[in-house]
């Protein structure tokens, strides 16, 4: 009976990791396109941008940058998808200079629109950060974009702290040195204490959405988030709380002093045109609220 289930079910498992293995050729396929023509005004790769807002004021202090791929057949490619495909095949770091080209041409436009000021965030995969030429590039980039290097941050995941934490603190002194920012994201996930922390030389934490979407007043997985809140403050640190999707969580996270936020709640990453005309209807003193369509 067993002998016969097994045979039954191999062409459908065949079927799968075929099919599986088709769509992972079909983006390696049109990445290495993407990177051969190096063209930054493609519609098939571009960048969303989420607003991020004070929480003592609720207006935008800037953005973060979200990869978007849209393919052939396939449709909307999610970023942990291809990233990680970008990464196992050697493309990550010509395609986070992509990335990191068309953030700074983003913040350009900013300046022009008269919104100077404002933050641009960039995800940094370690595979880039590890690279020897990685700080000298990124400064040819910032050159070339005639960027502020002050209005520019890097976020590293949490999770790369578990190897190489000396090289990668090395390189996060560097180009912190040079005036960009970085965030720790996606914190609480990983590995770091709070020893860690202190000696780790970044700007801020990205609280975890998963933290976040505990948040109910009175309820004890709320306490994990203000105690790394005010963890984070005695070393020195700001907080910025990814993932808000409800008033009550952004009154919760304003009520014990966290920093920023980000999330569904304030805004949806949004298409460039958009973030730029949400900035529009800016006005001295409104928050996020009075600018959503
Ligand atoms: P991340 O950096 O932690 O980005 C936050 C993710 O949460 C984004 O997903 C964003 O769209 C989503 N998000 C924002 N607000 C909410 C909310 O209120 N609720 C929920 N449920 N989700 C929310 P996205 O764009 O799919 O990106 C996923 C991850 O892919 C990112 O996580 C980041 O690790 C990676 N990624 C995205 N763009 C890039 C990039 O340009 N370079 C690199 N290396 N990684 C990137
Ligand atoms: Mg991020
Ligand atoms: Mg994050
Ligand atoms: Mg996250």
């Amino acid at each position: 009976k067993n002998t016969q289930h097994d045979v039954e079910s191999i062409p459908y498992f065949d079927e799968k990791m075929e099919e599986h293995a088709e769509r992972e050729r079909s983006i390696l396929r049109n990445l290495r396109l993407l990177l051969e023509e190096k063209d930054l005004k493609s519609d098939i790769f571009f960048l969303h941008f989420q607003p991020k807002i004070s929480l003592e004021t609720e207006r935008i202090m800037g953005f973060e940058a979200l990869a978007r791929f849209r393919i052939p057949v396939y449709g909307m490619i999610p970023p942990l998808e291809f990233i990680e495909i970008a990464e196992r095949n050697h493309l990550i770091y010509d395609l986070g200079l992509l990335i990191l080209k068309k953030a700074c041409g983003f913040l350009k436009e900013l300046d022009q629109a008269g919104k100077k000021g404002l933050t641009v965030a960039v995800n940094i995969s370690v595979l880039q950060l590890l690279r020897k030429e990685f700080t000298s590039h990124v400064e040819e980039v910032l050159k070339e974009y005639e960027t502020d290097p002050e209005m520019l941050e890097f976020e590293i995941t949490e999770s790369i702290l578990s190897d190489n934490f000396d090289l990668i603190n090395l390189k996060l002194r560097q180009i912190r040195k040079k005036g960009i920012k970085v965030s720790m994201d996606d914190f609480g996930t990983g590995f770091s204490s709070l020893a860690r922390l202190r000696e780790l030389s970044i700007d801020a934490v990205k609280l975890d959405r998963h933290f976040i979407s505990r948040i109910k007043e009175n309820e004890k997985p709320s306490y994990i988030s203000i105690d790394i809140i005010s963890m984070a403050h005695r070393v020195g640190l700001m907080v910025v709380a990814e993932g808000v999707e409800t008033e009550e969580q952004l009154e919760f996270l304003k009520k014990h002093q966290c920093d920023y936020a980000q999330g569904y709640y304030i805004s949806m990453p949004l298409e460039k045109e958009k973030a730029l005309e949400m900035l529009a209807k800016e006005r001295p003193g409104n928050g996020f609220r009075e600018l959503s369509s």
